[in-house]
């Protein structure tokens, strides 16, 4: 099977530190880390003004912030596991392309680059002057994701954004949705929820 796979909150652990630092810089109360997640920004619009989450993003995404995060326990072992089976693994995220030498440098250091046929950020040039300033931009995401999708005929695609899994799975492409306290909304035919590495492992390499 050719698989893509999303990088952060599928194989790097990143809304808890990036909240944590956010909660912080400006004095928030953040919920138990099990709810922890980038709904949470959305609910600070009173709080932090747009502009200044802007800034405090560009501050930590130019800093150590990628090259610390950790990964989930699980995946370098069923990544390997994958590819041994023949299976093709595609690193796609939209992390943007500036950022592909600490990203690199980050999973092979983690011990899992090499299990990655290629690894894609988003290009230069994707941003969206018109898209709310201080807020993620999954619709031009999703837009990169699907092409991309379609030009390596991907069959399954590791993700944990739900405007990007929904328009993964209304385009034809199997996902398996990792669960995270932001998506819980989404459901459709084509998406397959999953607690995780493990989950992933049982679902396409049968069984433990
Ligand atoms: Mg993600």
């Amino acid at each position: 099977m050719r698989l893509g796979v999303d990088l952060d909150d599928v194989i790097a652990i990143c809304a808890v530190p990036y909240l944590r630092r956010f909660a912080q810089e400006y004095g928030v109360e953040l919920p138990d880390e099990r709810e922890i997640g980038w709904h949470l920004l959305r609910e600070m619009d009173a709080r932090v003004p747009p502009d200044e989450r802007d800034r405090f993003r560009m501050k930590l995404y130019g800093g150590t912030f990628f090259s610390e995060l950790d990964i989930y326990e699980d995946c370098p072992t069923v990544l390997e596991r994958l590819v041994q089976r023949g299976h093709e693994i595609y690193f796609i995220t939209a992390r943007n392309e500036r950022r592909r030498m600490v990203t690199e440098t980050w999973l092979r250091e983690k011990g899992i680059l090499q299990h990655a046929r290629a690894v894609h950020l988003k290009p230069h040039g994707e941003f969206r002057p018109d898209y709310p300033r201080g807020r993620y931009d999954p619709e031009s995401s999703a837009v990169y994701k699907l092409g991309l999708a379609q030009e390596l005929r991907l069959e399954a695609f590791c993700e944990d954004d739900v405007v990007i899994a929904r328009t993964l799975a209304e385009n034809g492409v199997r996902v398996l949705l990792f669960d995270q306290p932001w998506n819980r909304q989404v459901a459709h035919p084509r998406i397959t929820r999953v607690a995780g590495w493990s989950a992933v492992g049982d679902l396409l390499l049968g069984g433990p």
